[in-house]
């Protein structure tokens, strides 16, 4: 078994992460990937979120680095928030003419000053059985209409920072041909949640979800996950099963 690429890592263009690009691919060349996908915080994440400004120099620098190291093919991608309850994602026109791949994930704390509610009920489910039932209502609404809404590849960790309905989740996944990702650094998809997605003809994706360097191309906790929900390894996009 082998992976193939990473879809989900963060560059110093995010604002928990000092990864520079050029240290990004070399360390991917090293691990024998054949494509990733440089994801940083799309510009809603409350201090951590690249400047929108940002997008085309980060554009102009992935073309050169995809010259000088044809290799391996590096993708300019975004992992956009989830804003609101209607799907809308910060990923505008203008910066979708520069990416090449979109995650999207519910982020705690994103678009402050419109989503504070959401933000509250997702913290308050922690503690009371109401709000919790009240956050999967939002969150799965949410996370929904998001995939019907915009061209996404993945959503990032389903489940981490706020909970939802997988049924729902997958279902929609299915319908509109989103990957949900098994995330190595958070715990979602989590065992339970692989085990009701893949009822549905939805395709999984492991990834890092790297802010450090010597992170990326580590899925071994997605694996294992995988593994123990009894997931064919097959329906993983970024994983060669040699036979
Ligand atoms: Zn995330
Ligand atoms: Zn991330």
């Amino acid at each position: 078994m082998k992976l193939r690429g990473d879809y989900h890592m963060h560059s110093k263009y995010s604002g928990d992460s000092k990864n520079e690009l050029e240290g990004i691919v070399l360390k991917a060349i090293e691990l024998g990937l054949e494509e990733i996908a440089i994801t940083d915080h799309g510009p809603a994440h409350t201090g951590y979120g690249i400047k929108k400004e940002d997008y085309p120099e980060l554009r102009a620098q992935i073309d050169a680095l995809n010259q000088k190291y044809p290799e391996i093919k590096i993708l300019l991608g975004l992992e956009a928030n989830i804003l609101g309850l209607d799907g809308a994602i910060d990923l505008d026109e203008e910066m979708r003419q520069y990416n090449d791949w979109v995650n999207a994930g519910y982020h705690f704390g994103s678009r402050l000053s419109k989503d504070y509610k959401i933000h509250f009920i997702n913290f308050m489910a922690k503690f009371s059985k109401v709000f919790h039932k009240k956050a999967v209502k939002i969150n799965t609404k949410a996370m929904t209409a998001a995939m019907r809404r915009n061209k996404i590849h993945m959503i990032t960790h389903p489940g981490a920072k706020g909970p939802v309905d997988m049924d729902e989740v997958a279902k929609v996944a299915a319908e509109t041909g989103t990957m949900l990702e098994i995330n190595n650094s958070h715990g979602h998809l989590s065992v339970a949640e692989i085990k009701i997605a893949m009822q549905y003809p939805v395709v999984f994706v492991v990834n890092s979800d790297a802010h450090q360097l010597d992170r990326i191309g580590s899925v071994e906790a997605s694996l294992q996950r995988a593994k123990e929900a009894g997931l064919d390894f097959s329906r993983i996009y970024n994983v060669i099963v040699e036979a």
